[in-house]
């Protein structure tokens, strides 16, 4: 491109006009140039996502979804954060230098950060004003917390410097990272330096302390990894890129000497054991283990080291195949609120905390992106749709921190936590869903999700406008519209999800009841149907577009029924139900206030019916089926058919405690079954 433009030079005699040429020849050029480069970013990555500031999200589903939580969920967020609790109160106190004490716990810091980051995504598709102040407010108050060296954390400078840097555990890396993610969304957003230059001050002083050659330092809880890489692509400094590297090179090598390690006497808990490299399985705390292999995919991405996508797919399959719940929830245990043996899943005391399917959306989307593989997709919308979705009431300020598949009623969704990691977290995710919709190659448009939407994508050969009008997750049909300029070969790669075609999940963990049929996508265009090529999990439609071309991509909306594999002991004897990408439950307020009293033989058939849970308006699922009833003597059991409807499990407790199940009883044969 440049030589053509340097070719271009003509000698013609009318000089004003061989300018005019040659500056309209150097715009172009340009204009090509930066657009290719938006397409380069590195070699490595396969699919390169849409950022979600150039998705316009339309949705029926997701822009209520997203209106909520720029409104209902932040404000619960800044209310908790700054006058229910003593967060933003520790960074006042550190500014005072009146050696006051620090106020709840040391990770505390990290929940303003990410409350910020979310803010800086709504703030960036909303324009609100008045959310905008409020981060300037926030800012300002970390600013003035910050120490000359470019240290900030709040429980050390209040409680003892001389303590600083001493134990990996105590969050101080975590808490940063955290306030490097929420400067480069306040960035991105605003536009806004400040916060942005602190943090780069705080990276200065780490890489002067830790690296190659300087102290030796492992992470305690993951997390500054993948915010180093975030920095370096808005700086383009390589050093960040390099401090993210030599930190996964850091784990595995029992660095614990001279330090102490407070809460960490298993190193399988903190992904330690063994380099990253060389990992096989998934171990430990599962939101610390999401956020390592998240980072380890994003210094990849730039490095191109095959050595951790190697290593990352083994970990994948690992969690995928034998360690995740059918609604993508991880971490079965709550005592190191992870992992635990495989196939261990138990469902009333599923643990699933809502970071950790946060953690898989982001995880799966950068596995996607290196791999250019659909199924990472899969994963990605299961978790998305159901345990993470989960994690946030429908009136969104209410929250789970667990997500059990099973409940006798005892569970609550609460206003906060002690340790309130999650409601930020679903917040910021939520906030930026328009990350996860769209994506490019070199030579292709991927649609990764089915969310109503639009945006522009810029090819070589000129702009094109994708709209995408759905009721997904309720019907399965895409209708997309193509607006451009000139004519467009691009191939556009619709992904064909796990969930229609046959494969619940990778790996078999789960799988359909054997009388589902397997009904391939359809594909329209301008109304009719033409054939198309199946690439990497991808439906392919390949041909010159022209202006206002409307594809529409159908997908199959049958009732599946779900089997476990037989080492799933918890769900032998079991089926669930899903539909599309919903997971459903049966929840007793639905069902004469019972849940655990019903069965669902293997013949069992489901129809669906519109319902709304609150205001939400959903497909719900509904079937006659046995249940037991106490006799009207109050003695005896009795069996009677009862119309059962189970609703998508991402809106269970809504209306109050009261039981649910994911996995319903076949038969009354050894089941725990509670009339
Ligand atoms: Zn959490």
């Amino acid at each position: 491109m440049k030589n053509s433009y340097i070719v271009f030079k003509v000698k013609n005699k009318n000089k004003a006009i061989n300018t005019i040429i040659a500056s309209m020849v150097m715009f172009f050029v340009l204009f090509l140039l930066s657009n290719l480069n938006i397409q380069a970013q590195s070699n490595s990555v396969k699919i390169e996502p849409v950022n979600f500031s150039n998705v316009n999200v339309t949705d029926n589903f997701w822009k209520p979804k997203m209106d909520l939580v720029a409104t209902k969920t932040l404000a619960a967020c800044i209310y908790q954060t700054e006058e229910k609790t003593p967060r933003i109160r520790n960074f006042e106190k550190v500014a005072r230098k009146k050696g006051e004490k620090h106020e709840g716990v040391f990770y505390d810091d990290s929940d303003v950060f990410k409350a910020l980051e979310a803010i800086s995504y709504a703030i960036k598709t909303s324009h609100d004003k008045n959310l905008e102040a409020k981060a300037d407010e926030w800012i300002d108050k970390i600013a003035a917390a910050q120490l000359e060296d470019g240290y900030l954390n709040t429980y050390y400078t209040l409680s003892g410097l001389d303590k600083r840097w001493s134990d990996m555990s105590m969050h101080e890396d975590y808490n940063a990272g955290h306030m490097i993610e929420a400067a480069v969304a306040y960035y991105d957003a605003t536009g806004k330096r400040k916060f942005l230059d602190l943090v780069i001050k705080w990276a200065n002083y780490f890489d002067s302390l830790f690296g190659p050659g300087k102290r030796d330092w492992v992470t305690g809880h993951q997390e500054l990894e993948l915010a180093l890489v975030k920095l370096y692509r808005v700086t383009n400094d390589k050093k960040y890129l390099n401090l993210a590297d030599w930190l996964l090179s850091e784990r595995g090598k029992k660095l614990a000497k001279g330090y102490t390690w407070s809460e960490w006497k298993d190193t399988a808990y903190a992904q330690d054991a063994v380099p990253v490299k060389a990992q096989k399985e998934i171990t430990g705390h599962a939101v610390r283990a999401m956020y390592l292999y998240t980072g380890a995919a994003d210094v990849a991405a730039h490095t191109g080291d095959q050595d951790y996508v190697t290593a990352m797919r083994r970990v994948w399959e690992d969690v995928v195949f034998r360690n995740m719940y059918i609604t993508g929830g991880i971490g079965s245990a709550g005592s190191n609120e992870g992992f635990t043996n495989d196939y261990d899943l138990p469902n009333e005391q599923a643990y699933c905390e809502t970071c950790a399917s946060v953690g898989m959306v982001f995880w799966n989307q950068r596995m996607n992106s290196l791999t250019g593989n659909a199924e990472y997709i899969d994963v990605l919308e299961r978790s998305l749709y159901n345990g993470a979705l989960d994690g946030l009431s429908l009136s969104g300020d209410r929250f789970f921190y667990g997500n059990p598949l099973a409940s006798s009623g005892k569970n609550a969704r609460r206003e906060w936590f002690g340790t309130a990691c999650c409601p930020a977290n679903i917040a910021r995710l939520i906030a930026s869903l328009g990350n996860y919709i769209y994506g490019y190659s070199k030579d292709k448009i991927f649609v990764n999700l089915f969310v109503g939407s639009n945006t522009n994508f810029k090819l070589s050969t000129g702009d094109l406008q994708f709209t995408m009008a759905t009721n997904y997750p309720w019907a399965g049909t895409m209708k997309c519209t193509l607006n451009m300029k000139k004519k467009q070969s691009v191939p556009i790669a619709f992904r064909w999800p796990g969930w229609a075609n046959g494969i619940p999940a990778p790996g078999q963990l789960y799988f359909y009841d054997k009388n589902t049929k397997e009904e391939k996508p359809t594909v329209l265009v301008n109304g009719n149907e033409v054939k198309y090529q199946i690439e990497n999990g991808y439906v392919l439609v390949q041909q010159e577009w022209k202006d206002n071309d409307v594809i529409e991509y159908k997908l199959p909306m049958e009732v599946k029924k779900i089997m476990a594999r037989d080492e799933l002991v918890q769900d032998n004897g079991r089926i669930a139900l899903q539909r599309g990408p919903i997971v459903y439950c049966v929840e007793a307020v639905d069902n004469n206030g019972k849940a655990w009293n019903l069965i669902a033989p293997s013949n069992s058939r489901f129809t669906t019916e519109a319902f709304s849970v609150i205001d939400e308006k959903i497909v719900s699922l509904v079937a006659n089926l046995p249940v037991v009833q106490l006799g009207v003597d109050g003695l005896s059991a009795q069996t009677m058919v009862q119309k059962i409807r189970a609703i998508p499990y991402y809106t269970w407790c809504n209306r109050g405690s009261n039981s649910m199940q994911v996995w319903l009883p076949t038969s009354f044969k050894n089941e725990k079954i509670n009339y």
